[in-house]
């Protein structure tokens, strides 16, 4: 198969480098150029690294960064990942839509514009289909969105319990690592021994990005689910992993055995088409008192590009006809950059690319 050629947006940051991670050696993609300000301009990736748990390649390590310019990433690659703060991101991304590029961003800022998809390929496959009604569609360009991280989390174990009992209303508190806020991120005297009750804008993310990521979508646009959410969101102080505490209101009664059979049965086509960065399990149930832990379970998910690519699910428990879990997921891998990646992976199968 011809790679297909693809550029890495905001590429010394957290999530830019969780892409440059994912895409060494890819399978289908090959990383064509590497973009940040000109504040990086011609630096190694060697030389602005921040990733610490994952060993780059020689050859990757030698990279260089190039100064964003939208024409040339047009020129040169067919995709663009984009991990870019969300205020530059919502305009690069329009014109690179426009000059026939696919973007896959992390950035927030079209996830709820009425023709993007905020897609997660095991739960809303389908939804890809509505890049075809973007402007862009024509000449090849698009736009799909991915979740926020901690929405990400989330989506996953409730579209099983989703499917298998219905959702009437779902309390979520969050904590969320540290590398959700970029780098340098949350000052450390912020950060060290604390816990900052307040993450701007991100409860009203959880809250509308659910039902967009679980409703319908069809030739009338997007149907939101109609389930209640509501989110309280603390940053703590965790490198990777946020950490998510849920209590479910389900449609119809459901029982601990019956909601840990449904977490573990659920799959898509991710797992279906063997898609590189597919977990075998998206997601993982432990039953251990004290699992998951951000130390412990982040990069649960397998090996190579799948690692971190599960969501951990545990201590589920049943009071009063509502079911109660904790889960976990890697914010900037299945939540960021692995979300990303495989989204593109399921475009390319379904030949949008
Ligand atoms: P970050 O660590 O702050 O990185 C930002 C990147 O944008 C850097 O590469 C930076 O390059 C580049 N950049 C800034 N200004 C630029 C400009 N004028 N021209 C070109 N490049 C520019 O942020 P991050 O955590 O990776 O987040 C990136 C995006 O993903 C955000 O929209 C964020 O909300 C979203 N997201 C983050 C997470 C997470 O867990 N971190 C998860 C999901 C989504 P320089 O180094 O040259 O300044």
């Amino acid at each position: 198969m011809k790679k297909v050629k693809v550029a890495v947006l905001g590429a010394t940051g957290m999530i830019g480098q969780r892409f440059i991670q994912m895409l060494e050696g890819h399978p289908y993609f090959e990383m064509e150029g590497l973009y940040a300000s000109e504040r990086s301009d011609g630096k190694k990736l060697a030389d602005v690294l921040k990733v610490r748990d994952h060993d780059y390649v020689p050859e990757t390590l030698e990279m260089t960064m190039e100064t964003m310019d939208i024409s040339e990433v047009a020129k040169r690659a067919r995709v663009a990942f984009v991990g870019l703060p969300s205020d530059l991101a919502g305009p690069t991304e329009t014109q690179l839509a426009e000059s026939g590029v696919a973007v896959f961003t992390n950035a927030g800022a079209h996830r709820m514009d009425p023709d993007v998809p905020i897609l997660i390929p095991e739960i809303n496959p389908g939804h890809l289909e509505m890049v075809k009604a973007q402007k862009s569609y024509g000449n090849g360009g698009f736009i799909v969105a991915n979740a926020n991280c901690s929405t990400t989390g989330a989506a996953l174990p409730l579209a099983a319990i989703e499917k298998a009992f219905g959702l009437n209303e779902v309390y979520i508190s969050t904590y969320q690592a540290l590398s959700g806020a970029g780098y340098p991120g949350v000052p450390s005297l912020d950060a060290v021994g604390n816990v900052v009750p307040y993450i701007g804008g991100e409860e009203e993310k959880v809250e509308t990005e659910l039902a967009k990521i679980l409703g319908n979508a069809g030739p009338d646009g997007f149907e939101y689910a109609k389930f209640g959410v509501f989110a309280n969101c603390a940053r703590v102080p965790v490198i990777d992993g946020h950490m998510e505490a849920l209590v479910i209101k389900t449609g119809k009664k459901a029982t601990v055995d019956a909601v840990v059979d449904a977490l573990e049965k659920f799959a898509g086509p991710p797992q279906e088409l063997g898609l590189p960065s597919a977990p075998e399990a998206p997601i993982v149930v432990r039953r251990e008192q004290n699992r998951p832990q951000p130390a412990l379970d982040s990069f649960a998910g397998g090996t190579g590009r799948s690692r971190g690519m599960s969501v951990s699910v545990g201590r589920v428990r049943e009071k009063d006809g509502r079911i109660k879990l904790f889960l976990l997921s890697h914010n900037t891998l299945r939540g960021g950059s692995g979300g990303s990646v495989l989204n593109a992976e399921l475009a390319l199968r379904r030949k949008y690319l």
